[in-house]
């Protein structure tokens, strides 16, 4: 093999980024709640998946159909609808479609850890001010605008704090820059107590990414779609993979949406009572959680590793943030959505913390 170093891209911070790393999870876990994923699937999900026939197998997927009945549901037209590969690729998209050197992300920290590395592998520079729980740092946001802001992520509910953005965030920020796009991103919308989608939907300068991943429970499915103007569609389109999603997913994305609603109002509603009761026995127990609108809730613990590994020996995977600056104290916990499943962690995170 020859040692002739390989060309690489100009973008000098290509090699510093590593690649994503998941969570840190011994084998055999009986509950997985560090990546925040929903409940698991329904009966007929796997009826549809065991239906899927060889024409389906056979042909290059077409995302058409999903398109336009996700269009209908949010009342706009099958143009302004871009289904992608997981909300990854949305973001991935839009970050390829806007930024490049000498261009700005600004990015309220800490949070969803891929904005950074795509804004970065853009060649754009990141500005970050700090979010680290409760309202949207809106004066923070406004003040860091330059004429190079290209994009401004509003994470709403936020990954990994739950705090979200309001109405007026979204519009104050959609105004002061309306030469940026704002990507709103709405991976955990469906968990939140204020839906900002129908007003992203008039402003011109903002996406909406969302996914089946969370609230729907299929992250293994990777469908993602995001809702932009029409424009922002078209270059989605255009810098993306021309058959990004899988024919199988696409019909099982669609048989969910068309059956699952009443299942999808029953997880949320699940979610709500358990992140509470999450909230209520880090507290007893002596951490510090912080408000969540989303599925998982975090919290300020002394030693987030000890008690990681105590619920690791119990067969709990929650997520700690070893080597992440600023993030050491911090421990966030999924919800299961799911009442047996919540006991057992209660009963759990009462061991772990030694109580
Ligand atoms: N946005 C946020 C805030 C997230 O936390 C995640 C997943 N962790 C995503 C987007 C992407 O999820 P997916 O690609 O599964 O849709």
């Amino acid at each position: 093999m020859s040692s002739t170093p390989l060309q690489v891209s100009p973008i000098a911070v290509l090699k510093d980024a590593g690649r994503y790393q998941p969570p840190v999870r011994p084998a055999g876990m009986k509950l997985v709640i560090d990546l925040n994923e929903g409940p698991a699937p329904t009966p007929d999900i796997l009826a549809r998946l065991a239906a899927v026939d060889g024409e389906t197998l056979r042909r290059y997927p077409d995302a058409t159909a999903l398109e336009t009945r996700l269009a209908a549901r949010f009342g706009l037209p099958a143009s302004r609808v871009v289904v992608t590969a997981g909300g990854d690729d949305a973001i991935e998209r839009l970050c390829r479609a806007v930024l490049s050197p000498g261009k700005e992300l600004i990015l309220p920290s800490p949070s969803f850890e891929m904005f950074k590395r795509y804004a970065k592998f853009a060649g754009a520079s990141v500005t970050e001010p700090a979010w680290p729980e409760g309202r949207f740092p809106i004066d923070a946001v406004l003040a860091a605008v330059t004429p190079n802001t290209a994009m401004i992520a509003v994470v709403s509910p936020n990954n990994p704090t739950g705090a979200v953005a309001t109405a007026d965030d979204l519009r104050r920020v959609a105004a002061a820059a309306p030469h940026a796009l704002i990507l709103l991103d709405g991976a955990y919308a469906e968990f939140a107590d204020e839906d900002l989608t129908a007003l992203a939907l008039t402003l011109p300068n903002v996406v909406m990414v969302r996914t089946f991943s969370k609230a729907r429970g299929l992250a293994g499915l990777r469908v993602g779609y995001a809702l932009a103007p029409e424009r922002v569609a078209d270059w989605m389109r255009a810098v993306g993979a021309p058959f990004a999603v899988s024919s199988v997913s696409i019909a099982i994305a669609g048989h969910d949406l068309d059956n699952n609603d009443a299942r999808l109002a029953a997880t949320v509603a699940q979610v709500k009572v358990e992140r509470e009761r999450i909230r209520r026995v880090l507290e007893q127990l002596g951490a510090q959680p912080v408000p969540s609108q989303a599925n998982f809730v975090l919290a300020r613990v002394k030693d987030p590793v000890a008690v990681r590994d105590a619920l690791f020996a119990q067969g709990v995977a929650v997520r700690a943030f070893t080597g992440k600056p600023g993030m050491e104290n911090l421990l966030r916990i999924g919800c299961p959505a799911n009442a047996a499943e919540m006991d057992f962690l209660e009963t759990a995170l009462r061991s772990a913390f030694g109580r």
